[in-house]
């Protein structure tokens, strides 16, 4: 048995290698520039790699609308949040449609080339609310959308450079890698788990439930949907309410957020959910990082 297809169909590859590169990089000099925040940075790097096949680049205004309100690409494919370059309006003022933009880090390095396809205006509060089923200005991704400049960008990238911020190193893998690996060890099945919660903005079983917009079969990965997991006192032990005939009383259950709230107020969370000397570890590192920020 071989490995499922990329989404799409095909492996996207957007870094620019040898002669082609060198030329990019001589030409860069000349072209007019545009720094990128975090986000977009990382983005890029999952462009280049093929992590966001089949994107070549950052959508233009037709896709941008599709995604947002249909969670669809033009073919159809399922595809559920933009891929969007930021602009504002004096950083808009210096570019026109057909140039080649010189994409910077925040720290100034050359990381790629935007062949620049289309300029166009949208809706932050719509984005907000489609996307993120919320437009309170606290979650983290719509405060992000609020604080981006007015205009987006699109048009395919041409990555000449990764991006170095490659915290634990060892365990990052491209898709290419990734596959490589999948057929060297053989695997036949791989199960990714859901992501991890924002807030409360979202129910428990939200990542279960947004696979109801999509025909079975469609995103060619099988969704496996478990109950949401507790210790019990009584069972004296992990179970779930299709396990446990126990009163919630017994429950112990905690989200990984409210979990963060407790260590960083030095508090130690249950015995049960975590042993308590682990929980003073982590404790300790959570007040050295505050106080260095
Ligand atoms: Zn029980």
């Amino acid at each position: 048995m071989s490995l499922i297809e990329p989404h799409g169909g095909k492996l996207i590859d957007r870094e620019a290698r040898g002669a082609e590169r060198e030329s990019l990089l001589y030409a860069s000099a000349a072209m007019p520039e545009l720094t990128l925040n975090a986000r977009e940075e990382a983005d890029l790097e999952l462009i280049a790699h093929g992590a966001l096949s089949p994107l070549e680049g950052f959508m233009g205004e037709a896709e941008y609308v599709l995604v947002r309100d249909q969670m669809r690409l033009a073919d159809g494919l399922v595809w559920t949040i933009p891929v969007t370059l930021s602009a504002t309006e004096e950083e808009r003022s210096k570019l026109k449609i057909g140039d080649d933009v010189a994409l910077r880090s925040g720290d100034g390095r050359l990381l790629a080339l935007l062949h620049l396809a289309e300029i166009f205006k949208y809706d932050k509060q719509l984005e907000a609310e489609r996307v993120y089923l919320t437009t309170d200005e606290k979650h983290p991704g719509v405060k992000a959308l609020y604080e981006q400049g007015d205009y987006l960008l699109g048009g395919q990238v041409s990555v000449v450079e990764h991006s170095r911020r490659h915290e634990f190193a060892p365990y990052r893998y491209s898709p290419r890698e990734l596959r490589a690996l999948f057929a060297e060890k053989g695997w036949r099945s791989v199960v990714g788990r859901d992501h991890a919660g924002v807030g409360n903005y979202y129910g428990t079983y939200d990542a279960q439930l947004i696979f109801g917009h999509f025909e079975p079969g469609e995103l060619k990965i099988a969704p496996m949907f478990f109950d949401n997991t507790f210790f019990c006192r009584k069972c004296d032990g992990m179970a779930s309410l299709k396990t446990c005939p126990h009163e919630e009383s017994h429950h112990v259950s905690l989200s990984g957020t409210r979990v963060r709230e407790m260590l960083s107020r030095g508090e130690i969370p249950p015995v049960e959910f975590t042993r308590p000397e682990v929980a003073q570890v982590l404790i300790e590192g959570l007040s050295r990082l505050s106080a260095a920020a």
